[in-house]
């Protein structure tokens, strides 16, 4: 098979679903009117299938539409869709019998230039973990053959790095707004009383702002990398998150977003817990 093997395929489960299943809305991929660029479809008849694009650049994490969305709807949903929908169903965000995914075996996204897409460089995960209908990509796929690289620098240079990336970033929110996990109605850097940020764009509020947002990804993130593909700026800052994530697997052995059924690291209560991530002691 191939993307436009599995692209046909998807497009007959979905004109199915529309005609047998009485689905309102499904939500998938197309194309924008700027090449090289993906939007998410919103199909609600049969016809709108036809409008369906599935290739290497369909890299937008389409999950957090669901949260937009009531009654039964359809979602083509790649792994990191997936793992981020696996989220919502632990946060109860979503109800699973309201949802039907057709997961889609990912072969890994690229660029324009064919490098790797942003999240995809170490991904290892093809199969969704979670779906109603998995449509295979049923040809060789080659797996990043090593961890990704480390970008993470001595300890002593840590802070350097970071007011590097800190330069960069116009406090634009742009990495929040893509974010599945990001969806509090009321974020702490929007709120009045307490007021977190300097109403200036300074070091000190960009701090703020992504070390924040950091913690409130620990032991979320599915890793899709939008956040990053999406900055305007260039900035580098999902190391932060990705040591976090580490951390979260080490410590805990608790990854986000494969299985539905397990709570989240970080919401678990354990009085045996070495609290090594409070008290900075070696994860054992
Ligand atoms: S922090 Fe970035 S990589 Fe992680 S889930 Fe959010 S957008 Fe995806
Ligand atoms: S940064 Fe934190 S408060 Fe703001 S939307 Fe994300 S999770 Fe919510
Ligand atoms: S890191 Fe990038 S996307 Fe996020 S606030 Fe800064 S400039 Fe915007």
């Amino acid at each position: 098979m191939s993307f436009e093997t599995q692209k046909n395929e998807i497009i007959k489960i979905c004109k199915k679903l529309f005609k047998e299943e009485g689905t309102k809305v499904i939500i998938g991929f197309a194309q924008s009117e700027v090449e090289g660029i993906t939007t998410p479809l919103f199909m609600r008849t049969a016809e709108d299938a036809e409008k369906l694009k599935w290739d290497s650049q369909c890299t937008p994490n389409l999950a957090k539409y669901l949260l937009e969305k009531r009654g039964k709807v359809g979602i083509v949903a790649k792994t990191c869709d997936a793992r981020a929908i696996v989220m919502y169903l632990v946060e109860q965000q979503i109800k699973r019998d309201e949802l039907y995914i057709i997961g889609v075996e990912c072969p890994g996204m690229k660029n324009n230039d064919a490098t790797a897409s942003c999240g995809c460089e170490a991904c290892k995960m093809r199969i969704p973990p979670i779906y109603d209908v998995l449509v295979k990509y049923n040809a060789e796929i080659t797996l990043p053959d090593s961890e990704e690289a480390s970008n993470t620098v001595a300890i002593e240079d840590n802070l350097k790095k970071f007011q590097d990336e800190m330069k960069k970033c116009i406090l634009c929110y742009s990495c929040r707004q893509v974010c599945y996990g990001c969806y509090c109605k009321s974020c702490f850097v929007d709120m009045n009383v307490p007021n977190w940020l300097p109403g200036e764009i300074s070091e000190g509020a960009k701090m703020i702002f992504h070390l924040g947002r950091a913690m409130h990804l620990a032991g979320r993130c599915v890793e899709c990398g939008a956040c990053e593909r999406v900055c305007p700026s260039g900035v580098n800052i999902r190391y932060l998150i990705k040591e976090i994530t580490k951390f979260t697997k080490e410590l805990y052995a608790y990854e986000a977003g494969i299985d539905p059924e397990e709570t989240p690291a970080l919401a678990v209560f354990n009085p045996n817990d070495s609290e090594a991530a409070m008290s900075g002691s070696e994860v054992q």
